[in-house]
């Protein structure tokens, strides 16, 4: 079978969205970008009372969110014992309970507008293939659990017994984890906040924010539009827009595979625990593997094309579940593309009003593990916006750290 450089996840005959038409004069806040984090912002601020409109240059779900690799992994971007090192014991926790917060939400949304993106909630097991990672996995395990958090480690016997491979030395099992379409919870989420009076316009780029006393006039491809506070929810290419952040958000290239059904081998999605290839089985029994995008030279870092493939970053992640899974040998890939992610130096993103620029907001950064975050950071910057607190920001998520006013 041909792969192609198309995500599984944009099948349009799965996403059916009507844009907004006319580009109003004004708003409340305009949202740039209609990913996860722009539509889960405008849903809040219409939650709230706002009316919020969100521009997004192409379709919904379009950058990463339509690309990555459906995980929504509990917990910190870092592994718990790095994170402690770096942030200290309760801001580690402060980010876990963000994503545990996110998670909850993501339930009650997806229950309370019906919205079907094949959210299933499983286990995470992070795979050691060499004994230095197993002996890392098993303190950051030790550690997490002397703070409370549930976490099993298996041994090679019962890593070999669970995964029926030789090649692991060990695992970090997480209980608490899940797997999702992450394009159709956009829609979806989407359509709710249009029904609270969300103006939601696809293929609208914007191309300058500008300053006006205390409002901003947004410059798009099709026209001006006035507004009071401005959330930039634009990934890895929000420099284009605020090029003060240049260097503090980068994009680096990810690319996935996508199986054909194949029979279920895993009761559970893993991460190999150096962070270079992810999985996850679908119930349809499609197998979704990203990753290994240091087989390129350049490591993708810096690249924004996500219409082509890496060929080396391919051949990679193909003979990794080729080699590595005897049952795998023979598999079909039918799927294969590239996404941008943004990456920051300290891998936490970036979320709340930025220093120095009141009425602007930002969340982006979140160095590849955006939709357990994405989440309760567009309630977060919701609520900030509308003067309502609830939703405390982990001080390691502030983008004051980067940027001073
Ligand atoms: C290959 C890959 C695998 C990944 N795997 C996972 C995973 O398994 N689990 C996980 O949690 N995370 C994963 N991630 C990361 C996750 O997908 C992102 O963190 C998350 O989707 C970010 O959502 P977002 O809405 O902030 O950004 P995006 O989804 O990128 O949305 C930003 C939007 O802004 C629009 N935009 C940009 N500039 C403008 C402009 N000037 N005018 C109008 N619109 C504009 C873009 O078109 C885009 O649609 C992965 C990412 C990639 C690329």
């Amino acid at each position: 079978m041909t792969s192609r450089a198309v995500s599984f996840w944009l099948n349009p005959q799965e996403l059916s969205f009507q844009s907004g038409q006319d580009l109003p004069n004004l708003a409340d806040v305009v949202v740039i970008g209609g990913g996860i984090t722009g539509i889960s912002t405008a849903y809040w601020l219409s939650r709230l009372g706002l009316h919020s409109v969100v521009l997004e240059r192409g379709e919904l779900s379009c950058g990463a969110t339509g690309r990555n690799g459906g995980h929504f992994v509990f917990g910190t971007n870092q592994s718990f014992k790095d994170s402690v090192a770096a942030h200290g014991v309760a801001n580690t926790l402060a980010l876990w309970n963000f994503t545990r917060q996110s998670a909850e939400l993501l339930k009650d949304l997806t229950e309370q507008h019906n919205i079907d993106c094949d959210l299933r909630f499983n286990r995470l097991a992070y795979l050691a293939m060499t004994p230095e990672q197993a002996q890392s996995l098993q303190e950051s395990c030790e550690l997490m659990m002397s703070h409370g958090l549930a976490i099993k480690y298996w041994g090679k016997q019962e890593v070999e017994r669970n995964t029926q491979c030789s090649s692991f030395s060990a695992a970090a099992v997480e209980p608490h984890h899940a797997q999702l379409w992450p394009a159709k919870l956009v829609v979806g989420l989407a359509k709710a906040a249009q029904q609270q009076q969300a103006h939601i316009q696809t293929q609208i780029e914007v191309q300058a924010v500008t300053r006006q006393a205390k409002e901003f006039r947004i410059t798009t491809n099709q026209g001006e539009i006035q507004a009071k506070a401005v959330v930039y929810a634009t990934n890895a290419l929000t420099y284009h827009l605020l090029p003060v952040l240049k260097g503090v958000i980068v994009p680096v290239r990810g690319q996935v595979v996508a199986t054909a059904p194949t029979s279920q081998l895993f009761d559970f999605d893993w991460c190999l625990s150096n962070d270079t290839g992810y999985a996850i089985q679908r119930q349809d029994g499609r197998i979704i593997f990203g990753g290994m995008r240091w087989k390129s030279p350049t490591k993708e870092i810096g690249l924004e094309d996500d219409s082509t493939l890496e060929p080396l970053v391919g051949e990679g992640l193909k003979a990794f579940l080729r080699d590595t899974f005897s049952s795998l040998k023979e598999v079909a890939i039918e799927y294969e593309w590239t996404g941008i992610m943004g990456f920051t130096a300290d891998e936490n993103p970036l979320i709340g009003e930025l220093p120095g620029r009141p009425g602007e907001y930002i969340s982006a950064g979140y160095t590849g593990h955006g939709m357990p975050v994405a989440i309760a950071a567009g309630k977060a910057v919701a609520e900030q916006i509308a003067g309502s607190a609830q939703t405390p920001i982990p001080k390691p998520f502030w983008p004051e750290r980067f940027l001073l006013g």
